[in-house]
């Protein structure tokens, strides 16, 4: 019999975002099983609950059988390790996000020897988005639906308000 190859993509999803999807995409074709892990952490002020957030990745991943989609508190590598997993996999999009990604890959390497992170790059068309940037629009009801699957655009719309226009004016 052959492992199972899994794979845990960990993050805050504030809400997901369609770079997270690309990435979440490239993977669930890459390993048997995903699992879309949202953090919950209590140093980062969240504009959506777990509960939302996750729900929203949820209905974003619907069209990926092997994808699920959980929450946790935990240490990500005791996390991981519950999960009998071995992979981390983390989104780059540019050098900014190198020496944090970087230290946390190694302090994880430290704690869990036997776990490895996996870097993917991000699709260039994605790589100026973040959910921060996301939030910053669509709290001026800018128009976010090219950059966010339609779980989010929702939860936006129900933070926020509707857009005043297409063209954001
Ligand atoms: P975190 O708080 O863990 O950084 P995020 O939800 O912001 O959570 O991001 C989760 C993961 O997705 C991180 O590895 C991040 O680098 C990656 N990511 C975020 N935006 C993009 C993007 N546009 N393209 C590819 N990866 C991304």
């Amino acid at each position: 019999m052959t492992a199972v190859r899994k794979a845990v993509y960990p993050g805050s999803f504030d809400p997901v975002h369609n770079g997270h999807l690309d990435v979440i995409e490239r993977i669930s074709a890459m390993f048997d099983e995903v699992m879309v892990t949202v953090f919950v952490n209590s140093s980062k002020a969240s504009l959506f609950s777990a509960e939302e957030r996750s729900s929203m990745v949820r209905e974003a991943t619907l069209h990926l059988p092997n994808v699920r989609v959980e929450q946790s508190h935990d240490l990500l590598v005791r996390y991981v390790r519950s999960r009998h997993a071995r992979v981390i996999v983390r989104g780059l999009r540019a050098v900014l996000d190198f020496d944090y990604e970087f230290q946390f890959a190694l302090m994880n390497k430290r704690m869990a020897p036997e776990i490895d992170t996996l870097f993917i790059l991000t699709n260039e068309r994605y790589s100026y988005l973040s959910s921060t940037i996301i939030k910053e629009l669509a709290s001026y009801r800018a128009d976010v639906s090219a950059l966010v699957p339609l779980a989010s655009e929702r939860g936006l719309v129900d933070k926020f308000g509707k857009e005043v226009d297409r063209n954001g004016q």
